[in-house]
């Protein structure tokens, strides 16, 4: 680890982390922003990824939702990587209060994290938009079993009890962020004495807003990429999340 990093750890007592997609790309999950991921889904279903991922086209075009989701969002073999399992330790030691995260794949809870805020939720959890059974991610994997004959053939994973459509507990372009996830992150933030951003760009919503929540001794920007927050930032450190970390 950067020893100007591990400085700054041992000298403090509350630590964040914030991070988001640069954390997971390195477990081999691909940013779906990414100008491959995009060309390749945009000439498959004629729609951008971000529009598939909205509430809008959830509920209008529910079927093609899951074709994408299915096949695109659900990683089944990805495994933690340096980084997940180096926050997770950090927790253990006491060091580390909490992770606030904009991914989506529940790997830091793989790694043994026990606090972590998922602003955008997780693919794991999945409830049934009727009654709010919930459901595994398994279960929106596995051929459909559905008595209902209405819903025989259908290609959208339904709930056994009610026969409603189940969604994903993830957050969707238009829909709002969970309140008490996000109060929950805005709590740790702003009380933090080092807050280390990793893994995103900080230019979605609501990644550099929650930033400045941040009032406490140093933060630390760990990205391949220059952010426009790096002229803020204690220490920058220009490389990838799992090398440094680990
Ligand atoms: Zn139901």
């Amino acid at each position: 680890m950067d020893s100007r990093l591990t400085e700054l750890i041992k000298k403090s007592k509350r630590v964040v982390f914030f991070g988001g997609a640069g954390v997971s790309t390195e477990s081999g999950i691909p940013d779906f922003r990414s100008e491959n991921g995009l060309y390749q889904i945009q000439s498959k279903y004629g729609h951008s990824p971000e529009e598939m991922l909205s509430h809008t086209f959830f509920m209008n075009h529910t079927e093609t939702f899951y074709d994408y989701y299915k096949s695109n969002m659900l990683y089944l073999e990805v495994q933690p990587n340096k980084a997940h399992y180096a926050l997770a330790k950090l927790e253990e030691q006491g060091k580390l209060k909490a992770i606030v995260t904009q991914n989506i794949d529940g790997l830091h809870q793989l790694a043994g994290s026990k606090k972590v805020f998922e602003l955008h939720g997780s693919v794991l959890r999945n409830f049934c938009t009727r009654c709010h059974t919930l459901y595994c991610r398994d279960y929106i994997i596995k051929p459909q079993i559905c008595n209902n004959e209405e819903h025989a053939d259908s290609k959208i994973p339904r709930c056994i009890k009610c026969g409603g459509v189940i969604k994903p507990d993830v957050v969707l372009y238009e829909e709002p962020l969970d309140e008490e996830v996000l109060e929950g992150a805005v709590d740790v933030i702003s009380n933090a004495d080092l807050l280390i951003v990793g893994g995103t760009s900080l230019v979605v919503y609501p990644a550099a807003s929650l930033i400045n929540y941040f009032k406490g001794g140093n933060m630390v920007l760990i990205n391949k990429a220059e952010t426009p927050y790096d002229y803020r930032a204690d220490l920058v450190i220009h490389d990838a999340i799992g090398e440094v970390l680990g």
